[in-house]
């Protein structure tokens, strides 16, 4: 029986202090005004602009041992890029001991690792020397590509006002990735913009990666969600049409390929099964004890709804980590986490 996968994370947004400044987003902060509140939130937590702040590791360690007793595999960092361009985290960093978010996060994926969890981060575009340090201590990384069309960065664009949002700078991100043989997720934002054209440009230069560096473990397909207080806040969503055009012509280019819709973006169960009907084979990362900080009104699925939908498909639900078994066969992780792999996956590379 054909498996559709998910993982199960804990969701560490660790700093919401971003240089860029997207046309959509909800997550990085509004202002800096030196506060220090916690970023640990609760399911019920609201999507409140929020004052800058970062994470203490003491924070970060409470979240992973959490996530840990809820059964989690992998500890997903996520964060805004290039934080220590705001002065309030740079000083925060420095008197912590560390030059740079990277350094922070290096230690934070060893603390993940200590009690048990696989580290997945999203650091943005970041360099070569910070992307190969960052391989020691991660089952995989990812980077959304998002669009490469350089239009959505234009005046009244979207990504006008994120340097980082540049195609080839992310492409250069992922590229990289490939030669470091690291484990790769990204994927695209569906409806900020873009022409149907640009989509499937946008999925051939992730295809074109891949065929040359066989790194990409999965694409995400990302529905736009309008959030509010943003500029984006009363632009249309895509249609359910377009998300399972986008996905077929993803699978026609990458018949190989797996393919993750979020299921929170998408709640209603008849979507995902649309959406894998359409050629779409992961369910991606549900976190039993935190929100989606990315998208905080939208509530995880229950694990429970997920494996309904996906029995009356005629298929099964299965748990995979955050690095995929094709890259666990071909040895594509260093030997701080071979312990933990072993512990969690069965002979197929799935969570036994
Ligand atoms: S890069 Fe991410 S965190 Fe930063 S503004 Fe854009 S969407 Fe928000």
């Amino acid at each position: 029986m054909q498996a559709v996968t998910y993982s199960k994370n804990v969701f560490i947004p660790l700093t919401n202090a971003c240089r860029n400044r997207c046309g959509y987003c909800g997550f990085r902060a509004a202002r800096s005004t030196g506060s220090t509140r916690s970023a640990i939130s609760t399911r019920s937590a609201v999507s409140a602009r929020q004052d800058i702040h970062i994470m203490r590791k003491d924070q970060v360690r409470t979240l992973l041992k959490a996530g840990r007793e809820h059964g989690c595999k992998e500890a997903l960092f996520t964060f805004g890029e290039r934080p220590e361009s705001e002065p309030l985290i740079k000083d925060r960093l420095e008197s912590w001991g560390y030059q740079s978010i990277i350094e922070y996060l290096y230690d934070l994926c060893e603390e993940a690792i200590d009690i048990g969890l696989l580290p997945h981060s999203n650091p943005g575009v970041i360099g070569e020397d910070e992307l190969k340090l960052l391989k020691d201590v991660n089952a995989s990384m990812g980077l959304m590509l998002e669009s490469s069309s350089s239009r959505l960065c234009e005046k009244g664009m979207p990504h006008e006002f994120s340097p980082g949002k540049a195609p080839e700078k992310r492409i250069g991100v992922i590229e990289a990735a490939g030669r470091f043989k690291i484990p790769f997720t990204t994927g695209i934002l569906i409806g900020i913009g873009e022409t149907r054209d640009e989509i499937t440009a946008s999925l051939l230069a992730i295809k074109e990666l891949d065929d040359r560096y066989h790194h990409i473990q999965e694409v995400i397909i990302q529905n736009f969600k309008p959030k509010p207080n943003t500029p984006m806040e009363n632009h249309k969503e895509p249609s359910i049409e377009l998300m399972v055009d986008v996905i077929k012509t993803a699978r026609a280019m990458m018949p190989d390929m797996d393919i993750q819709v979020p299921p929170n973006l998408n709640p209603d169960p008849e979507k995902w099964k649309t959406l894998l009907k359409s050629g779409a084979t992961d369910l991606g990362g549900v976190s039993p004890v935190t929100i989606d900080y990315v998208n905080p009104l939208m509530q995880w699925p229950r694990i429970e709804s997920m494996e309904k939908a996906v029995r009356d498909m005629g298929l099964t639900l299965k748990e995979r980590l955050c690095i995929y078994p094709k890259f666990i066969k071909r040895g594509w992780y260093s030997n701080r986490i071979d312990e933990l792999i072993e512990r969690y996956v069965d002979e197929e590379g799935l969570v036994r």
